[in-house]
């Protein structure tokens, strides 16, 4: 194991509902690998979300989100809750996040779907087509459809109404996508499929003449492409022959919902958005669990903080390029499974349910086991 000690500023931004509980056990985590000098973070916290409103009366001030701008990594637990829904659209705990992620102009979203041995009859699949599936979806999160000009709903001259809205990307847009998503593939097994409708959408032959524009960049990298159709097909047919998917923002949006089924549990999906990489390479990023607030169990203790220490994992490798350090928390996440500790979103019925607290023991344990 390396021994690494800096300055890595790291904000924690617990937000509402099981956000708070779950980021707990994270900061658990970061605190055995700095005293057990593995590696060492800046950490400080903020709020955000609800939890902000409350005490600042807005989902993110001004103040958190330049220190969101400044930090090397945002570590992100959810945000919303009963209590904020009737509040004004603009004051709603989620615009926080979404302020976030336009600010720091996070383009990429990764999504990534591994199954765990232990986990592997949760899937919707079958055991031998996702045990050991362990792929990336990498989805375009600032641009196309859902921002695209011209859009809204207009009435025609013979009074019916139509609705438009419009794929636009520009050159610039996808190759920085796609250039985040070859180095991505660099760091797993150096397949990258970039999946598009190019044979009716126009945008979708762009995306594919940028992407192998780009690939002499990256020769170690083996570069293939699928339409959309057929990747949702191949996603349920045989989802182990991918490894790194770029696409566009709504491609992405279904594919990686499609995918993060795979593998069974909302409680387990970490997710990651990365912004441009400046001179040094550093990019602005976002890691935060896939799940919401869960209010139905928020405040009991109960809920499954593996999605947050997963993303946690995704920080080491993604931010720090700490890909053993990662390893290493992926290896206690899957040996804690192994074990049979699972909290009740994960636990099948007769299973023993643990909490949120000793899921998080469970994960500590295995890491002293391996250090
Ligand atoms: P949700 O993800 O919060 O919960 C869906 C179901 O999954 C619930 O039954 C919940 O108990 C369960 N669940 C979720 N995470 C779990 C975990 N870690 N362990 C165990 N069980 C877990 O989605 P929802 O109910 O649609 O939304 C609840 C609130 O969260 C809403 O206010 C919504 O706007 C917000 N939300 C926030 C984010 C975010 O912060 N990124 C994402 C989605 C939803």
């Amino acid at each position: 194991m390396v021994q690494t000690h800096s300055n890595r500023k790291v904000l924690v931004l617990p937000g509402d509902g099981i956000g708070p509980e779950i980021m707990r056990e994270v900061t658990r985590v970061m605190e055995f690998f700095d005293k057990r000098r593995i590696a060492s973070f800046d950490v400080s916290e903020g709020l955000v979300g609800g939890s902000a409103y409350d005490a600042d009366g807005v989902p993110l001030t001004d103040a958190t989100l330049a220190r969101a701008q400044a930090a090397d990594a945002v570590l992100f637990g959810s945000v919303g809750g009963p209590k904020w829904e009737k509040l004004p659209f603009e004051l709603q705990p989620e615009r926080g996040l979404l302020k976030l992620r336009k600010e720091m102009d996070l383009f990429a979203n990764l999504r990534p779907a591994q199954v765990f041995e232990a986990l592997a009859d949760a899937s919707s699949l079958k055991r031998e087509l996702v045990a050991g599936l362990d792929l990336l979806i990498v989805r375009e999160l600032t641009g196309g459809i859902y921002f695209g000009d011209p859009r809204g709903i207009e009435t025609l001259p013979d009074g019916t109404r139509r609705g438009i809205n419009t794929e636009v990307y520009t050159e610039a847009e996808i190759e920085r996508v796609c250039r985040a998503a070859f180095e991505l593939a660099r760091k797993r097994q150096k397949r990258l499929c970039e999946v598009d409708k190019a044979n009716v959408m126009e945008s979708g032959l762009l995306w594919r003449e940028v992407a192998n524009r780009i690939k002499p960049d990256y020769p170690d990298v083996e570069l293939s492409f699928m339409y959309a159709d057929n990747c949702a097909m191949q996603l349920v047919r045989a989802p182990k022959q991918f490894d790194v998917i770029v696409t566009s923002n709504l491609f992405g949006d279904l594919l990686s919902d499609c995918a993060a089924m795979l593998t069974g549990s909302l409680g387990m999906l970490p997710s990651a958005s990365l912004g441009a990489a400046d001179a040094s390479g550093r990019r602005k990023a976002l890691y935060e669990p896939v799940h919401g607030s869960a209010p139905d169990i928020a405040g009991q203790g109960v809920a499954n903080p593996l999605a947050s220490i997963l993303s946690f994992a995704m920080m080491l490798r993604y931010s720090f390029d700490l890909g053993d350090e990662a390893d290493l928390v992926e290896a206690s996440v899957r040996n804690a499974l192994g074990s049979g500790v699972r909290t009740g979103d994960i636990a099948r019925t007769g299973e023993t349910r643990v909490s949120t607290r000793s899921m998080g023991d469970a994960v500590l344990h295995e890491l002293d086991k391996a250090v």
